[in-house]
């Protein structure tokens, strides 16, 4: 089965509104002719609902960072779902390791933000990943498999309703890429509990995206893994010349459709 390539930006929490116009408006015309990969680009709120405005009519997904699960209410500092929907958001990333490891999150949560995503129908990039001493303790598959397991969780839903990324936390603004191999070992595990815990049709239409200091000097070799669909990724997408040659990357990777 063919899955899409995607080439995800993550922001973080970097750029004003003048500066994502600026970005936005260059990478557009580059993203219209990049007929064979799912785009997106997650930024700060405060110019989320510009961006989602500018990208509307082009193939550029707009993507939140971050939200609650509950629709509205009393949660001081949150947004909802529905408020992002109402801006015109249409993809969310759930579980960056920032999230789990600054902010607190845990795989419930994680979990529970999926669901709310997927049942608005937006489209939630989950990331999972091991740290340094996980690794290096041999902990690597506990702790992935554990995040994966607790998001699959009675969720009933088509793999095409859901991206994984895989993102060693060792390997997030660090320069310290895992290797091609390295990554393919995680993704390719990645998609044979999903095939074990689900079927072969899940398995093959999930997309899971490789993050952690991917570059224009080593997208290509990562792309060209059998189970890598894409990339996340943060310093390496702030300019957009350097996200347009990721995107290229991706596309140059990327099997034509019929
Ligand atoms: C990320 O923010 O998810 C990320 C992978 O960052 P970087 O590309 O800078 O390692």
């Amino acid at each position: 089965m063919t899955r899409r390539s995607m080439m995800a930006a993550n922001w973080k929490m970097n750029k004003t509104v003048r500066e994502a116009q600026d970005y936005v408006a260059a990478l557009i015309p580059h993203a219209t002719d990049a007929s064979n990969v799912d785009m997106a680009v997650f930024t700060p709120l405060t110019c989320l609902g510009e961006v989602a405005r500018m990208t509307e009519d082009s193939p550029v997904l707009a993507g939140a960072q971050n939200f609650y699960f509950e629709d509205s209410g009393a949660f001081t500092g949150e947004v909802s779902i529905p408020m992002l929907q109402d801006i015109g958001v249409k993809t969310v990333l759930v579980g960056h390791s920032e999230r789990r490891e600054v902010f607190g999150e845990d795989d419930a949560m994680v979990a529970r933000k999926t669901k709310r995503a997927i049942e608005a129908g937006l489209l939630p990039v989950v990331c999972v990943g091991e740290t340094k001493e996980e690794r290096d303790g041999g902990g690597m598959w506990d702790k992935v498999s554990g995040q994966v397991n607790a998001v699959l969780e009675g969720l009933d839903v088509g793999g095409d309703a859901i991206v994984f990324a895989y993102e060693p936390i060792w390997a997030i603004g660090t320069g310290d890429t895992a290797s091609p191999e390295d990554a393919q070992d995680a993704i390719g595990q990645i998609r044979k509990l999903l095939r074990e815990s689900r079927d072969d049709a899940f398995a093959d239409a999930v997309r899971i995206l490789y993050g952690g200091s991917v570059k224009p000097g080593n997208v290509a070799e990562i792309m060209s893994q059998e189970d890598v669909d894409g990339g996340l990724v943060g310093g390496a997408a702030l300019e957009v010349d350097s996200f347009v040659e990721l995107i290229q990357a991706a596309e140059d990777s990327a099997p034509d459709e019929e």
